[in-house]
């Protein structure tokens, strides 16, 4: 049996997104503001919240609103 790298990507993506300990969008959100003010405070936000960080990188939504968060706060300070 061969396995080519769209296979692969399947195999990964389902073991992903089956993960027990992963987090929706809405309890992303909900801890996004805390994960921000980490990570502009200089701590490792990646570390202190990795199930954020963990959804941050597979959910293009969440990213996008993290980022927005980010460059606002910044923007203020
Ligand atoms: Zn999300």
């Amino acid at each position: 049996m061969t396995l080519d790298l769209h296979t692969l990507k399947q195999m990964v993506r389902g073991i992903l997104t089956t993960r027990p300990d992963e987090i929706g969008c809405d309890e992303c959100f909900e801890q996004l503001d805390r994960f921000v003010e980490m990570k502009l405070a200089g701590k490792n936000a990646a570390e202190a919240m990795p199930l954020v960080q963990d959804h941050l990188e597979r959910c293009h939504d969440c990213r996008e609103e993290f980022e927005a968060l980010l460059a606002a706060l910044r923007a203020l300070e």
